[in-house]
């Protein structure tokens, strides 16, 4: 079976987060170790805590988990500190990781920092963990903040900025937050002309997990031996699904989970 790590924070509400990344896998027939980088406290109005696990507690699970299994692929999502990037960063070079796919979280959509005191973080994780990994995967405000750009400046620019500034190999720009009756994610690459991924907009507020189940699907393609464009194309399309069953079977009144389910 397919085995994809994943590294990131804790979602009480259960519908982002860890939680997020193994029902995707799951779904997905994929088996998915996890590596707690924090705990929230959170729901859909939202995040009233987060905490950092620690540097011993971090280590000491990435250590369980890669002394017993090499993974196929590895999720990153919420980063709280920059220790947690460093620890992150030994533990790659320590084991070789492959097929690092990483969600830059910074905030929840319901409000609250996910990413400490975000710069260091950020500056941490774009010199350390951005170049190792082989997709990136920020929406529109993440590329702002990631590349420096001003808000509602131009897209390509700032993407192909981040892109020489950290190395980046390849950066999927989720379209999610432009208006409009299609979203289109935009994949950048050094040297290549970008290729555009477009769904239709699901009219939801149930969209809570959104970032995290795609990042991980996208994983789970690669952990099945899928090249990049059809392991983006698949994910998306598994998210599209998810996100039509979160809104038709909605678990909370508004800013809902998406829904995954195994015939997915
Ligand atoms: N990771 C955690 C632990 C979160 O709590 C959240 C949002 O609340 C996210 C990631 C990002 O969620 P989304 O997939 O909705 O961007």
């Amino acid at each position: 079976m397919p085995v994809v790590v994943s590294i990131a924070g804790s979602d009480c509400s259960g519908g982002a987060g860890i939680q997020a990344d193994i029902k995707t896998c799951s779904a997905l027939g994929v088996y998915c170790p996890t590596a707690v980088t924090a705990v929230t406290a959170q729901n859909p109005r939202g995040v009233k805590a987060a905490e950092y696990v620690g540097d011993r507690m971090m280590r000491l699970q990435l250590r369980a988990i890669f002394d017993s299994i090499t993974p196929d692929a590895v999720k990153i999502g919420m980063l709280p500190c920059a220790d947690a990037v460093r620890v992150i960063y030994d533990t790659a070079a320590e084991y070789d990781l492959k097929n690092i796919v990483i969600d830059p979280v910074l905030s929840a959509t319901s409000g609250g920092s996910l990413s400490g005191e975000t710069e260091t973080t950020s500056d941490a994780a774009k010199k350390l963990l951005f170049p190792l990994a082989v997709l990136v995967t920020p929406n529109i405000p993440e590329l702002f903040r990631l590349s420096g750009a001003d808000t509602g400046s131009d897209i390509s620019a700032a993407s192909m900025s981040l892109i020489s500034d950290c190395s980046v190999k390849n950066l999927l720009v989720k379209g999610g937050h432009i208006e409009g009756c299609i979203c289109t994610d935009t994949l950048y690459r050094q040297g290549m002309t970008p290729a555009t991924f477009s769904s239709p907009r699901i009219a939801t507020t149930h969209t809570h997990g959104t970032g995290c189940t795609l990042s991980s699907a996208i994983a789970c393609g690669l952990a099945n031996g899928h090249d990049l464009i059809s392991a983006i194309k698949n994910a998306k399309e598994f998210l599209e699904r998810a996100l039509r069953r979160g809104k038709e079977k909605p678990v909370f009144p508004s800013d809902g989970p998406l829904l995954h389910r195994q015939s997915d």
